[in-house]
């Protein structure tokens, strides 16, 4: 198994002790795991942790470009010290969010060094009191416009909605369908549950549409366990042999 969704200490969300090395290791003595690409969060990268969880630049970019140089020099140490351990099957990757003017969370110039882009929603900038239409359909907006800027792999694709309210087949087979047409990978996510991840492998496969296996592991105790990945393939009525598992090119 390839983890195409994995962080380390870069980001501030996850576990000190989580490190490139941890990776290394696991790779290294785990025969289910055949590598790890590490994809931070773009925003961890790019803006001091006060900065990242205000979340004020997903509405206003000129935070980013306030940031660009500090953040691209962190980029470019980290992914320095990452190149030390592809050796070992620890390869690059990045998770950005998408900002109001449809650029992402990393600068253009780093794209083609980064071997998965992990496009994902985290946050919205929307009354979430707001009527469940409106939501559904600003989410539907983002979600379709992010989907098409050039992004691998949609991160955890319906996490953020289901935590608003139950979402409806009809509205995963939309979003798998706007993913087919761009080549975009979908994500199996198992860092929570959700309740559309079923419906939503059942449409991958219907539709051909490559499937993304992920982690999300933010703890040491986290790293490698593809139990809920296993568990929603066969709850779906599948096996890995009828998914078309997304593997990412070195760019
Ligand atoms: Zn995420
Ligand atoms: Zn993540």
């Amino acid at each position: 198994m390839i983890d195409c969704h994995a962080h380390t200490n870069m980001s501030y969300c996850a576990e000190k002790a989580l490190t490139p090395e941890i990776y290394a290791d696991l790779v290294k003595t785990d025969t289910e795991v055949d590598a790890v690409y590490v994809t931070d969060h773009g925003m961890a990268v790019y803006f001091p942790s006060e900065m990242a969880w205000s979340w004020q630049y997903i509405s206003d970019s000129r935070i980013f470009d306030e940031h660009r140089d500090w953040g691209n020099a962190r980029l470019e140490s980290h992914l320095a010290n990452l190149a030390k351990f592809r050796i070992q099957g620890v390869l690059p990757g990045l998770e950005v969010e998408m900002m109001h003017d449809g650029r992402l969370t990393i600068d253009d110039s780093f794209r083609d060094r980064i071997d998965i882009l992990i496009g994902s929603v985290h946050y919205l900038p929307i009354d979430i009191e707001e009527d469940r239409k409106l939501i559904l359909k600003d989410w539907k907006t983002h979600t379709k416009r992010l989907i098409n800027t050039g992004i691998d792999v949609l991160g955890h694709p319906f996490r953020w909605i289901n935590n608003q309210f139950p979402v409806t087949r009809a509205i995963v087979r939309e979003i798998v369908k706007e993913a087919k047409s761009a080549r975009v990978s979908m994500e199996l996510n198992g860092h929570y549950v959700v309740p559309t991840d079923v419906d939503m492998l059942q449409e991958c496969v219907d539709l051909g549409v490559p499937v993304s296996i992920g982690t999300d592991a933010h703890a040491i105790s986290e790293i490698g366990n593809f139990a809920y990945h296993f568990q929603t393939i066969s709850l779906a009525g599948l096996s890995l042999a009828n998914i078309k598992l997304y593997s990412p090119k070195r760019k």
